[in-house]
């Protein structure tokens, strides 16, 4: 036996050295509390993460109030309580709010707190601007779910660094994750691939030169090889396309002399005379 750790444990150990592994506190009171809060803790030291969950709390009388209010509001309280990436978590909680208003014309996700978990997945799924994070922190923290979710960003994220084969149904791709790392890390692998997805695996064009994964993805790595490759193509057409360098023999005129003067050549000295 090597002793190396296998390829999707050492993926989430990456994933968990960038983000934190961030436990549900019990404290929170709803769902939607649950959801506010890991939009804002996540990435954040844990105190960090909940001092800005607090900063909002006291700064808006409720959540729907935080929804009316501007993005620059909620990141302004979020900046004061020294929460990293204020303005990005403004945007992300104002656009969660606001679609939850939309649907359900209230600010609650209470009735999912009634549902059998495969169920409240799926509900929340519907909700494509609530973060996969957001919705995982629901369904493991507050609901007790175990597992891992088949979400589409969690299964397209295992598609392309390779640990799941393609083509699979969304539960089968699951089913193929779960069996490759040990119960106890489900959970935190659906949030931190959850945020993969959001914030480098988008579905059209993935950013994996940031991405904390692309020196272990299999796409990844042919991606960023290629960039590489593309970049060093253009860098040497450019140098060959560009104007030759002027002959060093063309001086700066002397003080005083015309431009067409220094250009000119020298006027060849006579040859001494030889001695007989
Ligand atoms: S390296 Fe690229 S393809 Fe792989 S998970 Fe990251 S963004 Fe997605």
């Amino acid at each position: 036996m090597s002793g190396r750790r296998p390829r999707a444990d050492r993926m989430v150990a990456l994933l968990e050295k960038r983000y934190g592994v961030r436990r549900t506190p019990g404290w929170l009171e709803t769902p939607l509390d649950v959801a506010v809060h890991a939009i804002v803790a996540t990435g954040a030291p844990p105190a960090v993460g909940d001092r800005g969950y607090q900063a909002l709390q006291r700064e808006f009388v409720d959540w729907n109030e935080m929804r009316v209010a501007t993005w620059r509001e909620i990141g302004d309280a979020l900046d004061r309580a020294h929460v990293p990436d204020p303005g990005a978590r403004a945007v992300a909680l104002k656009r969660a709010l606001q679609q939850i208003f939309t649907r359900l014309n209230r600010v609650s996700l209470d009735n999912v707190a009634g549902m059998e978990l495969r169920e409240a997945h799926a509900y929340l799924a519907g909700f494509s601007d609530l973060p996969t994070h957001a919705a995982g922190a629901i369904l493991y923290g507050r609901l007790r779910g175990a597992g891992i979710f088949p979400s589409h960003g969690v299964v397209r994220v295992s598609e392309r660094t390779g640990l799941v084969r393609r083509g699979l149904t969304p539960g089968r791709a699951a089913e193929s994750l779960e069996a490759q790392l040990p119960r106890r890390l489900h959970p935190r692998t659906h949030q931190l691939f959850g945020i993969v997805s959001e914030e480098f695996c988008l579905p059209k064009e993935p950013r994996c030169p940031q991405c904390p994964l692309g020196g272990t993805c299999e796409t990844g790595v042919r991606t960023i090889a290629e960039q590489k490759k593309a970049e060093a193509a253009a860098a040497a057409k450019a140098k060959a396309s560009a104007p030759a360098k002027a002959p060093s023999s063309v001086k700066a005129p002397k003080k005083g002399q015309s431009p067409a003067a220094a250009k000119a050549r020298p006027a060849r000295r006579p040859a001494p005379a030889r001695k007989r």
